[in-house]
């Protein structure tokens, strides 16, 4: 690259980040950090009307929780700020005055309501060359009146001229060439009656002003992208004009339509990326950081939504992912969300991750489910036992809550069916060894040598181990499941081994 790359992310603060924007976040980042260069994130909050509060903050936040830390921001500073659009106002109402003074934009006087009534009288009606001398503005008035209406301080926005005929070409980095008629396009708002410009004319100027290199944006920005190649050669020169890709869409798990949050409620998974609470409605939309992912495995199976290095190789960390990045290789075709695969890169990566760490990333659940916990150790040793059994970090809870107490039920009736007077003796000469190394002073044996105990007691009551594990295990953990039935006991120790077992043969015996 010829001059330092510099990228940025633009979201306009109007609620949670969906799966789509982090991702187009990721890649930006992926792209700055793979050429040596800087990402930006600029706050686009020019329409006030959507103004959402907290929503800054939580994008904030988002970028944090995924190690994507902008080089720029409006809290990291730097040298193009403010990187809060609101608060460059002054700057976009000069270049949409340098715009009217060459001829390029003009002012337009309608009111909402001559407009709606024009809406009435003209279907499909587009302010563009086709209707604009039918309207109140600078190139349909007098030069006078315009004046006049000026002076009176009359309320107007101003508007692009759009030429008549002509063809607007740009390279998509990821699309190829792409072609645009612009007689199709209206002759959008570019500053409003409140002086705030629209986001066509701010994404424009301050990604010259920002001195931004390549903009990759989700590909419902395309039909934009005429206006903005306008705006880019009336006011900077084409060959200042960022280099752009289009991103594809992450489609619905069925394979068409843009995956939606209500998707995502209907099918039982986040799509933003951590809890949104909206201040109006007070409706909480759950995210992929409380539902239990790790930051490292969503990133990295969004970077594999429409993005692959060219081999099999699917776990990435971030480190490999800028090492690898490509704009080039992400998919023309939009991204089906597989919820399943997503859970699968969350397990692999809670596999890697160092059981300390988990420890503390798990805290938030165990307060949730009200598991106490006594001894970080234990936690840290019970992580390891289970950790392979965890999609989600909350599935740590049900595969772990009997290692910090006594489950609340027993299902006995997976017990009965196969269950035997002799049975019965061995579970009681069972407790009566634990209970003599109890009396010895033993709390607990290792696995290992609990295992080869066990055997022996079976073998002496002439029955195969393997018909004992069973009820072993669903009397120490209430239910089929769990880790090894050696390993529970030597965490749980002998004493509450023995509490279990005791309190099962009272259930299973009816006393
Ligand atoms: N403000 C736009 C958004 O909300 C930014 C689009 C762009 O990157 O140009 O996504």
């Amino acid at each position: 690259m010829d001059s330092k790359v510099r990228v940025r992310f633009a979201p306009s603060p109007t609620g949670g980040l969906h799966l789509g924007g982090v991702r187009t976040v990721l890649f930006n980042y992926l792209f700055a950090k793979h050429h040596g260069g800087e990402f930006i994130l600029r706050i686009e909050d020019t329409d006030q009307s959507r103004f959402v509060p907290g929503a800054e903050q939580y994008i904030i936040d988002t970028l944090n929780w995924c190690g994507l830390i902008p080089d720029e921001s409006t809290v990291h500073g730097g040298a193009y700020g403010p990187y809060r659009q609101s608060e460059r106002k002054a700057t976009y109402t000069q270049y949409a005055q340098i715009l009217i003074e060459k001829g390029f934009a003009y002012y337009a006087f309608d009111t909402p309501e001559d407009l709606e009534e024009k809406r009435k009288q003209v279907p499909n009606f587009q302010y563009s060359r086709a209707h604009r001398m039918e309207m109140k503005n600078s190139i349909s008035l007098s030069e006078n009146e315009v004046t006049e209406l000026l002076k009176k301080g009359t309320p107007h926005v101003i508007r692009i001229k759009v030429p008549d005929e002509e063809e607007v070409v740009f390279t998509d980095m990821i699309r190829g060439e792409v072609r645009f008629e612009v007689s199709t396009v209206d002759d959008k708002v570019l500053l409003k009656a409140d002086g705030m410009p629209t986001y066509h004319l701010a994404v424009v100027v301050d990604d010259y002003l920002m001195k931004i290199t390549h903009a990759f944006r989700g590909e419902e920005w395309l039909p934009s992208a005429p206006v903005h190649i306008l705006l880019w050669k009336y006011l900077f020169g084409l060959d200042k004009m960022p280099k752009w890709a289009h991103l594809p869409l992450i489609l619905k798990p069925e394979g068409s339509g843009k995956l939606s949050k209500r998707d995502g409620e209907r099918l039982g998974f986040p799509v933003f990326a951590m809890d949104w609470s909206d201040p109006n409605t007070k409706e909480t939309t759950i995210g992929f950081k409380e539902k239990g992912f790790l930051p490292e495995a969503f990133i990295n199976f969004l970077a594999l939504l429409g993005w692959n290095d060219g081999t099999d190789k699917e776990i990435f960390s971030l480190d490999e992912l800028i090492a690898s990045f490509d704009i080039e290789r992400v998919h023309k075709g939009g991204a089906k969300f597989d919820y399943e695969k997503a859970k699968w890169f969350n397990q692999e990566w809670i596999k890697r991750t160092d059981n300390k760490v988990l420890a503390t990333l798990l805290q938030p659940f165990l307060e949730a489910a009200k598991i106490e916990v006594h001894e970080a150790p234990y936690l840290v040793k019970v992580i390891g036992l289970v950790k392979d059994r965890c999609h989600l970090l909350a599935d740590f809870i049900a595969q772990s809550h009997f290692f910090f107490a006594a489950p609340t039920t027993i299902d006995t009736a997976a017990i009965l069916p196969k269950w035997e007077e002799k049975k019965q003796r061995f579970f009681d000469a069972l407790v009566k060894l634990y209970a003599k190394q109890i009396a010895e002073g033993v709390k607990t044996l290792p696995a290992a040598s609990l295992e080869a105990s066990f055997k022996e007691l079976a073998i002496a009551h002439e029955i195969k181990p393997g018909d004992l594990l069973l009820p072993l295990r669903i009397m120490l953990v209430g239910g089929k499941f769990g880790p090894g039935v050696f390993d529970i006991i030597e965490s749980i120790e002998l004493s509450d081994t023995n509490a279990r077992i005791e309190h099962s043969l009272r259930l299973i015996s009816g006393k």
